[in-house]
């Protein structure tokens, strides 16, 4: 039976929902209320039924944004009117959706303060557990098999919560309440080889790391002859290497840290942060012949222990130059163990890879040289449409390759896969395209691709689109740039004089472009001005080589004035 004066609604919640325990936030402010009925994660966001006297519903209401943990984010909120059903209690309940994914799809938060502060503590259960996590940090998209984020759509889904973990996963007053990530020594996954791995740091040598989004390698960053035997195992030459140090304070020894750069460090995202290098304490060989310095907090209370253990560490990418970050026990897992000592590994499967992501403050901006994990996938709300059945897919330029997607509900853009010149990130993109197309629910009718025919992507999309009976539409890689521009400017609609500053690309008269300006919107664009054409001697070694260059300049000089001469030594090859 129904009491009298029962009243019910329905509120819709959207934005960055999910996998940041906004549902137990919700379920606590009910049952403070003496509200009853259920909260869930949708394909939408987060969905609430409220039964209860109108005034302890109007409080809810007046109080459920408040309520959303600090790492996410409310874009809007529906109430409707229901008819009360005469619920008990208030739970949260899982509902298996359909359709396209039109909630934020939660991405990896580094470990929190106060799990960092429960492994650090003797009398806590969870002392020295490496793969602490709650609602508020852990692994989210790197684990994802599916949305809505919820246990069992996980990789956790392999580990049974132990009776300890189930009390508190069940309890409405702790703070691991349906923390879909909350695990334990006991029945959670456990790293081998920590002990080894620490005196391999400390001898020299090369670790493997299983981490959040896929294998690194690690070296002791004080010794130069580690530094140098990992460039010359992973055949990365010259590119800088990035340090993981302990603290703030040590990342303040080794650079110039300005509040802003300090707070990008210390974000859940925990990214890579490029800063200007001071005091010169590390081998010359992390950061050969540059000022600047890529650092970065620990990511895991694993993390931190080593670094603790063995001082800052040097951590890249597992995986050879030029190939996509290994991430399970495949044939580049094999290369990975023919180059390292030793590997500390977890059984907790890696659904979707990732590497570190890199930022840098320009200006007193952020810019986000490589987006990949906690940064990525990453939403796109400028690009606003009505909702559609037309889901498009994105596919980048040839260089440091990532895909967009759109879903008929949402924009995103996927993280940081590669370079398109190695068989292996080839291969991985096309299978990122399958698992991040399925992650949404999309169905690609349009696919975009760069104007230069001989890009990998331009193949794929090509062949794809012949092979499924699909629309194609070529872009030309300087009007992308712009209008990306225009996109973080929020000016999307308007026309600009837009300034394409970047490498090459294809131009629409057939010839490789570089600097460009251009009279642009989001679909076309006239070009006004550009650099001067000049002979790219050796085609792409040019772009690599860049006395090749110079040699085009001075000979093109030569031309307009016979009398100039000059003559030249070809430089020793950097890669
Ligand atoms: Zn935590
Ligand atoms: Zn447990």
């Amino acid at each position: 039976m129904i009491a009298e004066g029962l009243t019910a609604r329905r509120v819709t919640i959207a934005g960055l929902v999910q996998g940041i325990g906004y549902r137990p936030a919700l379920a606590r402010l009910a049952t403070d209320l003496r509200l009853t009925g259920w909260v869930r994660n949708t394909s939408l966001g987060i969905e609430a039924h409220l039964e209860g006297n109108s005034s302890d519903i109007a409080s809810f209401l007046h109080n459920c944004q408040a309520a959303c943990p600090i790492n996410g984010r409310v874009d809007r909120l529906n109430v409707n009117d229901c008819q009360p059903q005469g619920f008990a209690e208030f739970r949260i309940v899982e509902q298996l959706t359909t359709g396209p994914v039109q909630t934020i799809v939660p991405v990896d938060l580094v470990t929190c303060h106060q799990c960092s502060r429960e492994a650090q503590q003797l009398s806590d259960r969870r002392y020295a557990y490496e793969l602490i996590s709650c609602n508020q940090c852990g692994p989210r998209y790197s684990i994802l098999d599916a949305m809505p984020y919820e246990r069992h759509l996980t990789s956790m889904i392999e580990f049974t919560l132990c009776d300890d973990c189930r009390k508190e996963y069940e309890c409405p007053s702790d703070r691991r309440f349906h923390a879909q990530t909350t695990c334990c020594q006991r029945c959670g996954p456990t790293l081998t080889n920590m002990n080894q791995a620490i005196q391999s740091l400390r001898d020299g040598q090369i670790v493997g790391f299983k981490g959040m989004g896929g294998y690194q390698l690690l070296v002791d960053a004080g010794q130069h002859h580690a530094v140098v035997a990992l460039r010359g195992c992973k055949g990365r030459a010259s590119k800088p290497l990035v340090i993981m140090v302990a603290d703030i304070r040590q990342a303040e020894q080794l650079a110039h840290l300005s509040e802003q750069q300090r707070a990008v460090l210390q974000s859940p995202a925990g990214p890579v942060v490029v800063l200007q290098q001071k005091n010169n304490l590390l081998p010359a060989s992390i950061s050969p012949g540059l000022s600047s310095i890529g650092i970065m907090l620990p990511t895991t209370v694993a993390h931190a222990w080593l670094v603790d253990q063995v001082g800052p560490l040097i951590v890249t990418s597992g995986n050879l130059e030029g190939e996509p970050i290994t991430y399970r026990a495949d044939s580049q897992f094999t290369k990975l163990q023919d180059i390292t000592s030793i590997i500390v590994d977890h059984p907790r499967r890696i659904v979707r890879p990732a590497d570190d992501s890199v930022v840098r403050v320009m200006a007193g901006r952020e810019a986000t040289l490589r987006l990949s994990r906690g940064l990525a996938p990453l939403p796109l709300p400028g690009i606003s449409q009505p909702q559609t059945d037309r889901h498009v897919l994105a596919l980048g330029g040839h260089q440091k390759s990532a895909i967009a997607l759109y879903n008929g509900r949402q924009a995103v853009l996927g993280p940081h896969v590669g370079d398109m010149d190695s068989v292996e990130t080839r291969r991985r993109l096309v299978k990122h395209i399958h698992d991040f197309t399925a992650l949404y629910s999309a169905q690609p009718t349009v696919l975009v691709h760069d104007l230069h025919p001989d890009y990998f992507t331009t193949v794929w999309a090509q062949q794809s689109a012949q092979d499924n009976g699909l629309r194609t539409l070529a872009v030309q890689h300087h009007h992308a740039h712009v209008v990306d521009g225009m996109l973080e400017a929020h000016i999307v609609d308007r026309t600009v004089l837009g300034l394409a500053w970047d490498g090459s690309g294809l131009g629409s008269d057939g010839t490789i472009w570089g600097g460009e300006a251009m009279i642009a919107s989001k679909s076309s664009f006239r070009r006004v001005a550009s650099v001067r054409p000049f002979a790219l001697l050796g085609g792409q070694s040019a772009v690599r080589q860049p006395w090749r260059v110079a040699v085009a300049l001075l000979q093109q000089v030569r031309q307009w004035n016979p009398s100039f001469a000059f003559q030249y030594q070809p430089a020793p090859l950097l890669e």
